[in-house]
């Protein structure tokens, strides 16, 4: 029996993709219990950022947290919102500061199509797999996180930045040349932020530990039902995949306090 708090999955970069559930105490390898019957029960739940037994109300936080913890700020989905580089607090500006200005890189990656997006350059392969992402490449590279946002809204004209998640699940994704695709999203820069255009041309690629592909999916959550239960036969993204073709977001359930039963 596991407990504690779930929060996304520790992933490693590996062939395949591998994953640890953390908790305060110990840890699950995920890996090791595909193929095995997994029970989730929901105890309560514990705010990521106040740890109060309160409803989450989203990304993991009370509702309060939700709309004052600076980790929830607006600019963390709407890069170009970033105020740091102006030395303008939105919520902490000591935290945003920190988070803002370092390295950024925007990126296209292939999950069900092609999409476009931003993220720390030291997390970006966590990134990737977080969004079950089957090839990537770097776009730009950036020195804070203000300008990669003013590049993805340019991009985003021409680009998703969406995941769909159901085909990304279904293992339904679109073969494109990476490289051929830098170049054309290369062209649609303005000329201040083609200047960022990264040396990098590498094509990262991802493997997921999954059994069989699900030919459609259906969304399992603790929000809806106290109990999860299934066998599991995958992982991608922060998803966990069962045999029944449910299928449960580590990301979108974290905050609760759990149980983890293998069988
Ligand atoms: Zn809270």
């Amino acid at each position: 029996m596991f407990s504690g708090v779930l929060q996304k999955m520790t992933s490693i970069h590996d062939k395949p993709i591998r994953y640890i559930l953390d908790f305060e105490s110990n840890f699950i390898l995920m890996n090791q219990a595909i193929t095995k019957e997994i029970h989730i029960s929901k105890k309560g739940y514990c705010c990521l950022s106040c740890a109060g037994d309160i409803e989450i109300f989203a990304n993991g936080f009370c509702k309060k947290c939700f709309f004052e913890s600076p980790k929830s700020g607006d600019w963390i989905m709407r890069p170009e919102l970033s105020k740091a580089h102006l030395d303008e607090e939105d919520r902490d500006l000591e935290f945003e500061k920190k988070m803002q200005l370092q390295p950024h890189i925007v990126y296209l990656s292939i999950t069900s199509g092609l999409k476009v997006g931003v993220t720390r350059k030291n997390n970006m392969l966590t990134r990737w797999v977080d969004q079950g992402a089957s090839e990537s490449i770097i776009l730009l590279e950036l020195p804070n996180r203000y300008l990669a946002g003013l590049a993805e809204v340019e991009l985003k004209e021409g680009y998703s930045d969406k995941t769909n998640w159901r085909k990304m699940l279904t293992n339904e994704f679109t073969k494109l040349d990476l490289i051929k695709e830098k170049k054309d999203a290369l062209d649609r820069l303005s000329e201040e932020l083609k200047k960022y255009k990264s040396g990098n041309e590498t094509v990262y690629q991802f493997n997921y530990n999954v059994l069989n592909y699900p030919k459609s999916v259906k969304s399992v959550s603790l929000k809806k039902s106290d109990q999860i239960k299934g066998k599991l036969i995958g992982i991608k993204g922060q998803y966990l995949i069962f045999e029944d073709s449910t299928v449960f977001n580590i990301r979108s359930n974290e905050g609760y306090l759990v149980e983890i039963d293998l069988k």
